[in-house]
């Protein structure tokens, strides 16, 4: 099963799509943790995305699509797949139909009030981990759970870049979301409750 997660960036996709990778023993593949490695090794990739990326804004479809791609080939993905970030708009939509079948896509819904919340708190992991400093905290103030390393504010975590994130988010979501549920693969989730609330509701409405 191919499942892909969309929604507002901070509406908690990369949470909840760990979960469910997990769950299934799927590898999860999220095109803003490829970015932030790249960044982190200071690749020719990482030198060239981290301004747009720090400003909120998104990379190009083709280098985005060449990283996902890339990605991939690390993992066997023979019984599916779960993606995070990709796509985020029409295009991506198009291209990644002629890469691999998408079954479900699970839309995240949360408020921008909300959004601001989420992401002021969160902190995040190079390896790819998720924490709120008020939600979901740490066993270790500043710690990642998984492998130790220090826990960081992403770069893009300014007010104007959020502003930005959410602004091309929303000139974005209609088209995606009309080209998926065309083909009758959305699912609708409320973002607001707790996180094991929100697994739960996804669990449910995916059969698991
Ligand atoms: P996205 O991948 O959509 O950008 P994240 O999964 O990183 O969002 O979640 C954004 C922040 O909100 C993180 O700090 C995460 O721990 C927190 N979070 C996610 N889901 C919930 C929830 N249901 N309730 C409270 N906080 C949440
Ligand atoms: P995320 O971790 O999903 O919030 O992504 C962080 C940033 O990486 C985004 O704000 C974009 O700059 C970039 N990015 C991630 N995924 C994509 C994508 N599918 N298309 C373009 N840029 C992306």
């Amino acid at each position: 099963m191919n499942i892909v997660f969309i929604g507002m960036p901070g509406s908690g996709k990369g949470t909840q799509a760990q979960k469910v990778a997990q769950k299934l023993s799927l590898p999860f593949i999220a095109t803003g943790d490829l970015f932030r490695s790249q960044i982190e090794k200071q690749t020719e990739i990482g030198q060239k995305v981290k301004q747009i990326i720090d400003a909120g804004n998104l990379v190009s479809d083709d280098i985005t699509f060449e990283l996902l791609k890339q990605g991939i080939q690390d993992f066997d993905i023979s019984r599916g797949v779960v993606l995070d970030g990709f796509p985020r708009n029409l295009n991506q939509a198009i291209i990644l139909d002629e890469y691999l079948k998408i079954d479900k896509v699970i839309n995240i819904n949360l408020s921008e009030t909300e959004i601001m919340v989420r992401i002021g708190g969160r902190r995040t992991c190079i390896c790819g981990a998720t924490y709120h400093i008020k939600f979901n905290p740490p066993k270790v103030e500043n710690i990642c759970d998984i492998c130790s390393k220090e826990l960081f504010l992403r770069d893009d975590a300014k007010e104007e870049s959020i502003k930005t994130r959410i602004e091309i988010y929303k000139k974005n979501a209609q088209p995606l979301l009309d080209f998926y549920r065309q083909k009758g693969v959305i699912i609708d989730i409320d973002g607001d409750p707790a996180i094991d609330d929100v697994e739960n509701e996804i669990n449910q409405k995916l059969g698991l």
